[in-house]
């Protein structure tokens, strides 16, 4: 079937079922997917905006851990459904990043490091782009989430109040994060998950203010300064825009480091003459690209496989079947700890 077909079929389900379906696309979908939803966002956006909703069914277009967050938030206090259901058109979309913490290493490291300096608090936050078991084990020792764009306001949060700090699963992003608040390079002790121990030592592990699980985003940890300098060199009036999970030698070369949504705000707010060279995920820049009157160029054009798999197809046969292999429900012995881990970074 064409594309145009296929948007047509979308469209005529969609309004059969009016407000009781949401659909929504994440900024690093393509643009023939985001066509057709109701939103297109961050992935905390977008989860916000399917709690908000009544909506009895949401198709999340995006990877796993989305829509897991989205399932978290759509449920009721006591952690039920309530008729309620999250669906992914693309169920093999996980996050590589997401992929590299697991809830038993998180509590393993957990505990390995809060027992070796017992007298300090040992919170733990994590990443949004986490899997359901490591937001629960987050909630369980009184942790929070955090995104890209509030990263900082919530790291800061816990080491003013003289917490030591496990973060989990991006290095690169807290390591940024860390930079940006004027903490010196061995604030931060890197937990690196084969070695026994994490690969510290005793006064490692005693002495960092931040402990870093050794994940990253293959996508934005592949920039290099060698990038930077060819973006630079091709394009000397141009700003440089980039996502801080990059790693911190290339992100702090940078005119601005942002979240997906504070790069799109900046240059929505610039004025129309004004040039961007953005480093973060091809799709979104592509898009940035057509606006009108600005100039914008790739980093580095990298796509990141997993958001590129949701296709107009998989979107209809959702629709069509509402096939439960599709379905998203995080096991329910996971709900009410890993919603205490996103509902703690809201309420700061
Ligand atoms: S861009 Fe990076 S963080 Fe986002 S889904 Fe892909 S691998 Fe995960």
């Amino acid at each position: 079937m064409n594309p145009d077909a296929l948007l047509e079929k979308i469209a005529a389900i969609r309004e059969a079922w009016g407000d009781r379906l949401l659909m929504l696309g994440h900024h690093y979908q393509d643009s023939s997917v985001v066509s057709c939803c109701d939103a297109v966002g961050d992935s905390l956006e977008l989860s916000r905006l399917a709690a908000r909703s009544n909506a009895e069914r949401i198709v999340f277009c995006g990877v796993r851990f989305m829509a897991e967050t989205a399932d978290i938030l759509v449920r009721d206090e006591t952690g039920r459904a309530n008729g309620r259901s999250v669906w992914q058109p693309a169920p093999d979309a996980g996050c590589p990043m997401a992929d590299m913490a697991d809830g038993k290493g998180l509590e393993a490291a957990w505990q390995t490091l809060q027992a070796a300096l017992p007298e300090v608090p040992l919170t733990p936050i994590v990443y949004v782009n986490s899997n359901a078991e490591v937001k629960a084990v987050c909630g369980k020792h009184g942790g929070s989430a955090c995104t890209s764009g509030n990263g900082h306001h919530v790291v800061k949060h816990f080491l003013d109040l003289g917490h030591r700090i496990l973060f989990a699963p991006d290095q690169h992003l807290c390591t940024n994060i860390m930079r940006e608040l004027g903490y010196p390079a061995d604030a931060v002790a890197v937990w690196h998950r084969d070695l026994p121990n994490g690969g510290l030592t005793d006064e490692q592990m005693r002495s960092a203010r931040l402990i870093a699980w050794d994940g990253c985003c293959p996508i934005h940890a592949s920039y290099t300064t060698g990038d930077v300098m060819a973006a630079r060199a091709a394009h000397p009036e141009a700003e440089l825009l980039i996502h801080p999970e990059a790693p911190s030698p290339v992100a702090a070369l940078a005119d601005q480091t942002g979240s997906t949504k504070n790069i799109i705000d900046a240059i929505h707010r610039a004025d129309l003459d004004r040039a961007f060279i953005v480093g973060t995920e091809e799709h979104l820049v592509s898009r940035l690209k057509q606006l009108p009157g600005r100039k914008i160029y790739s980093l580095r054009p990298i796509q990141c496989v997993d958001m590129g798999l949701t296709t107009l197809e998989q979107i209809l046969h959702v629709l069509e079947t509402w096939d439960e292999t599709c379905r998203v429900t995080v096991p329910d012995e996971l709900v009410l700890d890993a919603r205490a881990c996103v509902e703690r970074m809201l309420a700061l």
